[in-house]
């Protein structure tokens, strides 16, 4: 099974290389809360001035944030989202859900509840992930997956080199994992661990399979699949018995992470140019190409930035 060029090349890769970094999702975090200052994102999300500087200029660059002076001696600048910025917000929407159903909220750094404003009245908001032409809610067992073959220009080397050399060290992540342990952002804030979950949703099982196809470093591939064992996003099971083998699954609480995948890929889809399509996924349930939305539980509407309010500031 040669899909490791896949993997690297399709849209959930290219929105992770965009977002698959912790501090660049906790920037985000907060910009969806409502911070906008250097001194803000600052003191709540504790990142070092030189890392908060780069990742926010790289935000910019990558057209999610607009940067606006707001005083000129000293020099001051306001971060502001751009309309493809807040594109992302269903998807930050999604990991809310995911921590609030999967993670202590109190440690979780998230707000409690979250409620929709909708002409004057208000309402708890559950986001929901739904296929775009069915409307019914998204889960991974309802995708069929279907390689098509087509080719990025981009080689899965290339990729593969970037990742590295944009990944945080072994020790970094470990560490990070220890403090904080069974949160979304250690998944989903470390280039290769979204890596191999992207490559699990497409049905990659074997330690072999996921070294070679992924081209990762065995030991950051043995700490990578440790972790997400200890956070039983997988599991490990027996599928030879003389003499004993052992191939990696996606759990239940691992599948409840595609949703936010999908949101992610849809991004992509849907806000940058040109993306690859080297899979097809077809939606079972309608038999269309997958496309999602992300929509309040209540009233079926999609929440905008404006209209989500806390029930408490962190
Ligand atoms: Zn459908
Ligand atoms: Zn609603």
């Amino acid at each position: 099974m040669q899909i490791g060029h896949q993997i690297l090349t399709n849209p959930v890769a290219r929105g992770l290389n965009i977002l698959g970094d912790r501090w660049t999702i906790l920037i985000m975090r907060d910009a969806f809360l409502g911070r906008h200052r250097f001194s803000e994102f600052r003191t709540y999300t504790g990142i070092a001035r030189g890392t908060l500087s780069n990742r926010l200029e790289a935000l910019v660059a990558e057209g999610l944030l607009v940067k606006k002076p707001y005083s000129e001696s000293p020099p001051r600048f306001d971060y502001k989202l751009t309309e493809k910025g807040r594109s992302l917000y269903p998807w930050a929407l999604l990991i809310w859900q995911w921590e609030s159903q999967w993670t202590d909220q109190q440690e979780a750094g998230v707000p409690g509840v979250l409620r929709h404003k909708v002409d004057g009245h208000t309402h708890n908001l559950i986001p929901q992930c739904v296929c775009r032409h069915c409307r019914e809610v998204l889960r991974y067992d309802d995708v069929k997956r279907v390689v098509t073959g087509e080719q990025s220009d981009i080689s899965a080397q290339e990729i593969s080199e970037k990742f590295g050399s944009q990944r945080r060290t072994r020790s970094q992540v470990t560490a990070d994992a220890d403090h904080a342990l069974g949160h979304i952002i250690d998944i989903i804030g470390d280039r290769w661990t979204t890596l191999i979950l992207a490559a699990a949703f497409i049905g990659l099982r074997r330690y072999d399979d996921f070294h070679q196809q992924l081209g990762i470093a065995t030991n950051i591939l043995a700490d990578r699949l440790k972790m997400l064992l200890q956070m039983e996003v997988l599991e490990r099971k027996e599928y030879q018995s003389n003499p004993p083998r052992y191939q990696y699954e996606l759990t239940e609480k691992g599948k409840s992470l595609y949703p936010q995948t999908m949101a992610v890929r849809q991004w992509v889809l849907d806000c940058l140019p040109a993306a690859v399509h080297p899979f097809k996924l077809v939606h079972k349930n309608c038999g269309e190409d997958l496309a999602v939305d992300v929509i309040c539980g209540e009233c079926k509407q999609v929440p905008k930035v404006g209209n989500v309010e806390f029930d408490r500031h962190l």
